[in-house]
């Protein structure tokens, strides 16, 4: 077992930034007060909070009311979905795509065995979808088009701006997820009519447990999952301060390094997509022909068991992620692959490698030239391979 790590993973979550570390620091410390409380000890956690809103704010170019604080990319998903539901009962469809997180996805499928329509849209090989089938599935009876800015598994991007007018002709809300885009692409909410996006810290640089929703200052909204007078009663519950503080802080430094970290990490994708490719055969980018995040790859490695080469990455020290989920007892493929027409021997040889702005530049050569020898290793081995033995007898 190495004992160093090389974290291409941060898809999954992120490091924490040593600059949000030491933002967040005081508010677990000296500054407990209660920001709802009159006096000055509270005001001053208060106003941290304000200053941290207008931060995330300025990232994606809202308006520091318009944001609200809640505790993941999760609960902002589906309050932005309930709160559409709730504003207009003759609308009560939901349009999404195959290929949302299952923050949506899980969501979705239970609101529709509780009797509320939802319409699928279909993606391509590449997991692109077409615009031109979104407008024939959105219609009057619609409360919400919600379509995720960038895919997390994929990296694969959706043209926001064009599905938000779709929406809007129709007098649906749009919402996206774009919990993967903020950070590694600069993201307008002025740019279209967008009404609803969700982020999260721990994409971030931040802590797990804080994330916002964006909420477009002209619609009605209902925080339709946690009653209570915090966040102008959109969101109850007692604010998580040193969280939001070091959410502010994220949203800050994501802003500051944008453009420089976007370049850095497609060089490093880049880089390590090319090594691979050029060092072993029967590899192939899993949406390699779309538009993509610039840090994300995710790559179908032919006749191998993925869960397999995982463990071999794991014992260099090499963090990466399955095309498919062990759940009870058996792997489950990825809804993003197979709705992508990947087979499930497929989906089960594919790897997602994710960059962020902290890797350094040469992990990307050493974690490829990594993957190399181990695909080799399992392609020699074959049948024999003592790690596809291994990965049978415990799942
Ligand atoms: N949406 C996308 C695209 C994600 O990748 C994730 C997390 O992986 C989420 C939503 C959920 O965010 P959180 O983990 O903050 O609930």
């Amino acid at each position: 077992m190495s004992s160093r790590i090389l974290y291409l993973d941060n898809n999954a979550t992120t490091a924490i930034d040593p600059e949000v570390r030491d933002a967040m620091w005081p508010y677990l410390g000296e500054f407990y007060g209660n920001p709802s409380s009159a006096y000055s000890f509270g005001r001053r956690v208060h106003d941290a909070i304000e200053a941290s809103r207008a931060q995330v704010a300025a990232l994606i170019n809202a308006a520091p009311e318009d944001i609200i604080f809640t505790s993941c990319g999760t609960e902002s998903n589906n309050t932005a979905i309930l709160s559409a539901l709730e504003r207009d009962r003759d609308r009560q469809q939901i349009v999404t795509t195959k290929v949302e997180h299952s923050a949506i996805v899980k969501h979705a499928e239970k609101l529709a065995r509780k009797g509320y329509e939802i319409r699928w849209i279909k993606v391509d090989d590449q997991g692109r979808i077409d615009p031109d089938e979104v407008r024939k599935a959105v219609s009057d009876e619609t409360a919400i088009l919600s379509i995720m800015k960038a895919n997390n598994e994929t990296g694969v991007l959706f043209p926001v701006e064009e599905l938000a007018a779709i929406a809007e002709k129709e007098g649906a809300l749009f919402h996206t997820d774009a919990v993967q885009a903020v950070g590694k692409l600069p993201i307008d909410v002025k740019a279209a009519p967008i009404h609803l996006l969700s982020l999260s810290g721990h994409k971030l640089h931040c802590p797990k447990g804080i994330a916002a929703l964006y909420v477009h200052p002209r619609i009605k909204f209902q925080g339709m999952l946690i009653g209570g007078g915090q966040e102008e009663g959109r969101r109850g519950g007692t604010e998580n301060v040193a969280s939001i503080i070091a959410l502010g802080k994220a949203a800050e430094l994501a802003n500051q390094h944008l453009q420089q970290a976007s370049h850095r990490m497609a060089a490093m994708r880049d880089r390590f997509e090319s090594i691979i490719t050029e060092r072993l055969t029967g590899v192939k980018i899993n949406g390699g022909e779309a538009e993509r995040l610039p840090n994300t790859t995710n790559m179908i490695f032919d006749g191998i068991d993925g869960e397999g080469l995982l463990i071999l990455l794991d014992q260099e020290g090499v963090c990466a992620s399955a095309g498919s989920a062990c759940t009870t007892g058996s792997l489950t493929p990825s809804h993003v692959l197979t709705a992508m027409g990947l087979t499930t021997e497929q989906a089960r040889s594919s790897l997602r490698f994710s960059f962020s702005r902290l890797n350094r530049d040469e992990e990307a050569e050493e974690a490829a030239g990594i993957v190399v020898r181990a695909v080799e290793k399992m392609r020699a081995l074959g049948d024999d391979s003592p790690v596809l033995s291994h990965t049978a007898a415990t799942h």
